[in-house]
């Protein structure tokens, strides 16, 4: 698997903010009762310790965390979020500020990907096909097109009337992503596309195939906002949230290659999906929710893969796995822990200071307990960083017992950065000791290396 996918941060200083837009503390935070709180689409949120914010509106560390008592939705998950990338960053130099979460205003002029049918429900895509004064069924039509033959061109849906073809596709089936470069290697079973959004935004998709599986590695967001500073994508900061449809975009697109056969292999489909491409899935909650659906739905409604074989990767946004937990989906959830303990992970992993090393982990053994599914937990090994014995020793004593999995990613060195993947010694020591503790693990192959860098190296170098 590609090693991949960094976060990254913005930081907007243009505050203050509309209050409507501030996260109300008195929600309640029972899953079941809790709002699912309509806010505006494209604004973002930032992390940061610089921000002239309201009191109100920020977030405080010492929020009660029991699940009774907490505030519940303190983070407001249908913004985009973003940490500042002012952060002191060296390990060693964490000053232990606050990191309060803020939403910002939409960039000016800020546009919205156009509508797709991939963006909404069946039900939604017939009354939009009803109001373009075509019968309802039609929306089935476009939709076997798209998630079952993976097409969205009108000279290949005979059975609909020519004369309502096209502007039925234009309406329903805009082209949101196009391929501005293709890299393949391991004999074209690993292929990276960077695509160009209709806004310009870049974001990055890898496929993989392997003997009993494709796996397709999705962006979320073009950037990110979450500046781990191991990580290609964190260096340049968040663009924007992708929609639902662009996220489903990159899953249709391998599909595509696949079925026709471009894939060496023969003919195949996209088995997974796994959120660690560019951006960070819950930061855009409300669209990644709404992918995961689309991707597992039968066709018509969506793509039909299974819910099981979906992966969506965090670095530990408390209230959203809490709140993903409650969707009644079974994907599993990956926690870039990266860190055993909080110094650390502070600076691997920034957004630490605002949920801690336990209280992440006390929300994925959440996740599990309700999903019954084993919690999968990211950890890239960087030499002399976070690769020593004691922390094995710490991470087998946090995870023994648990349901979970190890993932050990060799670090995947970004341009200019000091870090560098760990000796193989070290490496072959974390794992015995993982192992010692009953801890299952692996060590992530590094597929598409070469073509990758990081993820994110490749939008980097076009941007
Ligand atoms: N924002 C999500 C998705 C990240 S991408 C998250 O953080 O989980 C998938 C994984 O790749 C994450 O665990 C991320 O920390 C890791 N990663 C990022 N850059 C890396 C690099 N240079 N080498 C190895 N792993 C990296």
């Amino acid at each position: 698997m590609v090693p991949a996918e960094p976060a990254d941060l913005v930081l907007d200083s243009e505050l203050p903010l509309a209050p409507e837009l501030a996260p109300s503390r008195d929600l309640p935070v029972d899953p079941q009762l809790a709002p699912r709180r309509q806010l505006p689409p494209v604004t973002e949120l930032v992390l940061s310790p610089e921000l002239p914010l309201a009191p109100e509106l920020a977030p405080s560390r010492d929020l009660p965390l029991d699940p009774e008592s907490a505030p519940g939705w303190d983070l407001p998950l249908d913004l985009e979020l973003a940490l500042s990338r002012d952060l002191p960053l060296d390990p060693g130099s964490v000053p232990g500020r606050e990191l309060p979460l803020a939403p910002v205003r939409p960039r000016a002029g800020a546009r919205r990907p156009p509508r797709h049918l991939a963006d909404l429900p069946l039900a939604e895509r017939r009354a939009a096909v009803a109001g373009l004064g075509e019968p309802p069924f039609r929306a089935v039509q476009l939709s076997r097109h798209f998630f079952g033959r993976f097409t969205d061109s009108p000279a290949e849906m005979s059975d609909l009337p020519l004369a309502t073809r096209d502007s039925l596709a234009q309406a329903l089936l805009p082209r949101l992503l196009s391929a501005e470069r293709e890299l393949s290697c391991d004999g074209g079973t690993t292929r990276k596309t960077l695509w160009r959004a209709f806004d310009g935004a870049l974001v990055e998709s890898v496929l993989m195939r392997y003997p009993d599986r494709v796996t397709m590695c999705v962006s979320s967001q073009a950037g990110c906002g979450m500046a781990c500073p191991f990580c290609a994508t964190g260096q340049a900061g968040l663009t924007r949230n992708l929609s639902t449809a662009e996220i489903v975009a990159q899953v249709v697109a391998g599909a595509r290659l696949l079925a026709a056969g471009e894939v060496p292999g023969g003919p195949g489909r996209v088995s997974n999906v796994v959120f660690m491409g560019m951006g960070e899935p819950l930061a855009n909650y409300a669209s990644v929710v709404a992918a995961v659906r689309r991707l597992t739905e039968p066709v018509p409604e969506g793509m039909g893969i299974s819910q099981r074989s979906v992966t969506v990767s965090t670095v530990g946004l408390v209230p959203a796995i809490a709140r993903l937990a409650a969707e009644d989906l079974s994907v599993t959830l990956a926690i870039s822990l990266h860190a055993p303990d909080d110094a650390l992970r502070d600076t691997l992993v920034p957004v630490n200071r605002r949920w801690k090393v336990a209280e992440v982990l006390a929300a994925g053994w959440d996740y599990a307990a309700v999903t019954g599914r084993r919690v999968s937990i990211e950890y890239a090994l960087i030499r002399d960083i976070n690769d020593q014995a004691w922390r094995a020793d710490l991470l087998g004593s946090l995870l023994a017992e648990r349901l979970a999995h190890v993932n050990l990613i060799p670090l995947n060195p970004t341009p200019g950065s000091k870090w560098t993947a760990s000796r193989p010694a070290a490496q072959r020591e974390f794992v015995r000791r993982l192992q010692a503790h009953g801890v299952p693990v692996t060590v992530r192959d590094t597929r598409g290396r070469e073509i990758d860098g990081a993820c994110g190296q490749l939008a980097a170098s076009v941007a």
